[in-house]
């Protein structure tokens, strides 16, 4: 099956699925039920085109941070330093320094997933303290890892009921701010309820109403083609 995920003028990005799987999938829609297996088939697809991307990245010399390319420069240094990028957001360039020592894909590779780690973190935290001001509730640990197959992962202890964490998947830093928010307001739902039942949804969309988000939908948008999955 032929997947097309389209990149949305500038912070936004679209999935195409073949005539056959869409009308199955509509069917769902137009009964107006919430398929959980859609999402999590359009989720688990656009996080694999995310990692290639990432990955491919380090051979392209272009990665992405919120749907915007960066060109990414390249600067060999004489001297052995600590090996670090620097982003111009202005200019749109991320910029990798480097020794000979450090001059394999493998160490490029490295450098971007930190850059992402980073910025995921700081474009979390707001999200963080806006929805405790809404909500009265905010993660006790509240981490960032790589995922093959979700953007988050909330998580609670049976023995330590105030116990809450939440996990972010940085590769987020590479889609839009409405789509990572709609993420923290899914795994913060959990809180209430672990399942994705009937209540779960009904305390996601509350809350989503709360922050005056955006439940990210992927469809209806003017856009450019950003990858092709087989
Ligand atoms: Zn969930």
């Amino acid at each position: 099956m032929n997947i097309t995920l389209y990149r949305l003028a500038p912070l936004e990005f679209i999935v195409v699925v073949p005539r056959n799987y869409f009308l199955k999938f509509r069917g769902y829609v137009e009964k107006n039920i919430f398929c959980e297996e859609f999402t999590a088939f359009f989720e688990k697809m656009i996080v694999k085109a995310g990692l290639n991307a990432h990955v491919s990245a380090a051979n392209t010399d272009s990665i992405l941070f919120l749907a915007q390319d960066y060109k990414v420069k390249r600067t060999l240094l004489p001297k052995v330093i600590r090996p670090y990028y620097k982003v111009d957001k202005e200019q749109k360039v991320f910029e990798i320094y480097y020794t000979k020592d450090c001059d394999n894909e493998g160490f490029f590779e490295g450098v971007i997933k930190l850059f992402y780690e980073h910025e995921i973190e700081q474009l979390t935290l707001p999200f963080v303290a806006k929805y405790y001001q809404y909500t009265g509730l905010k993660p006790t640990e509240l981490k960032f890892k790589y995922f093959k197959n979700c953007y988050g992962k909330a998580c609670k202890k049976k023995q330590d009921p105030s116990y809450f964490k939440i996990t972010v998947n940085p590769i987020l830093a590479q889609y839009n701010l409405a789509l990572l928010e709609s993420t923290y307001i899914h795994e913060l739902a959990h809180h209430e309820e672990m399942n994705h039942s009937k209540k779960f949804y009904e305390v996601y969309y509350h809350y989503l109403a709360l922050g005056n988000a955006q439940d990210v939908c992927v469809k209806d948008y003017p856009c450019q083609i950003m990858y092709k999955i087989k």
